[in-house]
């Protein structure tokens, strides 16, 4: 049986970096949306182009879109034995595709983990982080360079106040149905992202354990 995992987080619940963590350490491929659309775009894929039609016009991807790269992407060996999904599901519409999805693979059951950090914690979060200036890559809280390349760091411009509350808000707003989609089923799970990274990791793990276990006594 397959390890099925969606992970779900504010922006800056760090939720990214666990997902990245867990699926190296299990072997499995990280797929997240924004790689997905850069891979379909750079195979010049069909509905990669599609995809880039929309967004070079100002528009959002849509479902069907989202669907179709999300299913081809589940069809490669490396997701035979499980994934790790960030950033997918955005919407019902979705989940409902990926459950459908699921069903055609018959190996094993999604399991939902929501990393939950208070909004206060989040803006402050948000409000100090810093990024590479050469690439990208989000630097570490005391850092003085990038851990990465060595690059300088700098304040993301975006990562205002008011900017952070209101990209809070917009994620919020979207995703509580697809929370609320999730959060009867046995295999739904509240990580408490405010402890430190580590103790995430840990708590992370052994929900994961604990909810492939139970799944597969079913
Ligand atoms: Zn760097």
């Amino acid at each position: 049986m397959g390890l099925n995992l969606i992970m779900m987080g504010a922006p800056g619940a760090g939720k990214g970096t666990q997902a990245g963590r867990l699926a190296q350490e299990r072997g499995l491929p990280k797929i997240s949306t924004g790689d997905m659309l850069r891979d379909a775009i750079r195979e010049q894929n069909p509905v990669g182009l599609e995809a880039k039609a929309r967004m070079d016009r100002g528009e959002l991807v849509d479902d069907a879109t989202m669907i179709e790269i999300v299913r081809e992407r589940l069809t490669r060996p490396d997701a035979k034995c499980g994934f790790v999904l960030d950033g997918f599901p955005r919407t019902v519409a979705q989940a409902e595709a990926l459950d459908a999805i699921m069903r055609e693979r018959n190996n094993g059951p999604l399991i939902i983990v929501d990393v939950q950090v208070p909004q206060q914690e989040l803006v402050r979060r948000l409000a100090m982080r810093r990024i590479c200036v050469k690439c990208g890559v989000n630097a570490m809280p005391n850092a003085a360079s990038c851990t990465n390349c060595g690059g300088e760091l700098e304040q993301r411009m975006d990562d205002n106040q008011d900017v952070v509350l209101e990209r809070l808000t917009v994620y919020q707003r979207a995703t509580r149905p697809v929370l609320d989609y999730y959060r009867e089923r046995p295999t739904f799970r509240v990580v408490n992202g405010s402890q430190p990274p580590d103790r995430v990791a840990q708590e992370l793990d052994t929900m994961v354990n604990d909810a492939t276990g139970g799944a597969k006594s079913l």
